[in-house]
């Protein structure tokens, strides 16, 4: 029989009506054996997710020694859950142990990870199933990277003989044994690594939307759905900002070709999204597939005459910037100029101005520019290589919307075109693009 992995994120744990959904989601179908879940999230606009609260619960250990009255939140979250949903699970004390141990542990992801541990006691519970810890199975190295040979050796010994068992999502342990956690969104990577590791069929990821959706629906009002997507194009989208998805939980499953499908706890029936191995990837006939960005980026403009003529000019510039340890987003250049686009929070504490000395000495500029405040709006899309004029299209909705392209940077893949316009611009270059591709000519 093939076997499915489900993820759950934070609103499909947000309270006891939501997981009893849950539970019959997942026993509508004898394959969803393996569940990896999030913290509670928000239960309604303006409410704290429950990672937010922990967050706080060790703000207040720093100060004060202890977390009491930030972990009030915490407990009532769970208690409230626990209570509703009838469980033979004594709460309170898992609670008081997980209190006691993170004013032991003293640490900030070890606090952060609590919210997905009690998550998974919780629905294990609930199902009648195996509780599997994380801080037992998923692996770190020293070094912060995830330790996949090790992980995916323990899952498959941790399942061996079991029908159904729960996982939390979002932390692991490293060589020293202390809990440390992905970054923010961090299970949907857990999903992905249980389902590579159980050599599921699928990888099914429960959420709040109907699957990827065209746009961010904060920025347009119910974009279109998007049926199918190749695992490129979902790097692309979920990297350049379509959090619904963490972008490096592509990895774990790519390897093994197991599709992912989006799908939406509270409408179970809508078909979602299926995310696909690029070689099986059916082209839609859509010439744009979803147009994602991210805002505050910072663009360091350098022109100098025959620039392309000075032979180790690039190398000599990016080692300025490796040096202070900073990752380069984009680097458009053309015959004596070239822009280096950086994420603006990686330049803080003083690093952008000795970049700027660097370069200045590394390569004597004619002139160098920094241009803040900038977002980045990737089209993206298959269909993009074979339609004649799709930039032309592109350009020309950004132009009518009256919007100033400060930037553009086509990868050679032809699968997305990438525009910087300022901060302010960002939504409203969002929803023209939006216009010319999903709405004024249809796709
Ligand atoms: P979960 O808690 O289930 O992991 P997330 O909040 O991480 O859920 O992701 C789902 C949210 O992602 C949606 O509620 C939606 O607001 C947001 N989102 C942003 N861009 C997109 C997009 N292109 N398609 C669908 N959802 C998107
Ligand atoms: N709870 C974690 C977060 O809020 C991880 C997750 O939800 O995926 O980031
Ligand atoms: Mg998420």
């Amino acid at each position: 029989m093939s076997v499915k992995v489900c993820k759950f994120g934070g609103t499909s744990m947000a309270d006891a009506g939501v997981i009893a959904e849950v539970k019959k989601i997942i026993e509508s179908d004898e394959e969803r054996r393996f569940i990896v879940v999030s913290a509670p999230g928000k239960r309604y606009s303006g409410d704290s997710k429950v990672t937010d609260l922990l967050y706080k619960c060790h703000e207040e250990l720093k100060k004060r020694k202890n977390c009491k009255k930030s972990f009030e939140a915490v407990r009532s979250r769970f208690t409230d859950i626990a209570g509703r949903l009838n469980l033979k699970l004594d709460i309170n004390a898992v609670l008081d142990e997980t209190e006691e141990r993170i004013v032991k542990e003293n640490s900030e992801q070890f606090t952060a990870s609590r919210g997905e541990y009690l998550s998974a006691r919780i629905v294990a519970e609930v199902l009648g199933a195996e509780f599997i810890d994380a801080e037992k199975v998923v692996f770190f190295n020293e070094d912060g990277t995830f330790n996949g040979e090790r992980t995916y050796r323990e899952i498959s010994a941790a399942v061996t003989g079991l029908k159904k068992a729960v996982f939390p999502g979002f932390y692991g342990v490293d060589p020293e044994g202390r809990v440390r956690t992905f970054s923010r969104g961090g299970s949907d990577i857990s999903g992905a690594i249980v389902a590579r590791a159980v050599h599921a069929s699928l990888y099914e990821n429960w959420t709040d939307v109907s699957g990827f959706l065209a746009c961010d629906p904060h920025i347009v009002d119910s974009p279109k759905g998007i049926k199918t997507l190749s695992y490129k194009e979902l790097r692309e989208l979920s990297y350049m900002g379509a959090n619904v998805l963490h972008s490096e939980s592509i990895f774990p499953v790519r390897k093994a070709n197991i599709p992912i499908c989006i799908k939406n706890t509270f409408r179970p029936d809508d078909e979602g999204t299926t995310i696909v191995p690029t070689s099986r990837y059916i082209p839609s006939g859509n010439t744009v597939t979803g147009i994602a960005g991210k805002k505050n980026f910072t663009v360091i403009f350098i022109e100098k005459s025959l620039m392309n003529a000075e032979i180790g000019f690039i190398r000599r510039v990016l080692s300025v910037i490796e040096d202070e340890r900073v990752a380069v987003e984009h680097i458009p250049s053309g015959i004596d100029t070239m822009s280096l686009l950086i994420e603006s929070d990686e330049l803080a504490n003083y690093k952008l101005e000795r970049i700027l000395d660097g370069i200045k000495y590394a390569v004597e500029p004619d002139i160098i520019r920094v241009i803040e405040n900038i977002a980045l709006i990737a089209t993206v899309g298959h269909g993009m290589s074979c339609s004649v004029g799709t930039s032309a299209r592109l350009f020309n909705a950004i132009a009518a919307a009256d919007i100033n392209i400060k930037m553009i940077d086509q990868g050679s893949s032809e699968l997305n075109i990438i525009v910087g316009v300022k901060n302010d611009d960002y939504e409203r270059c969002i929803r023209a693009i939006y216009q010319e591709f999903f709405v004024n000519r249809g796709i």
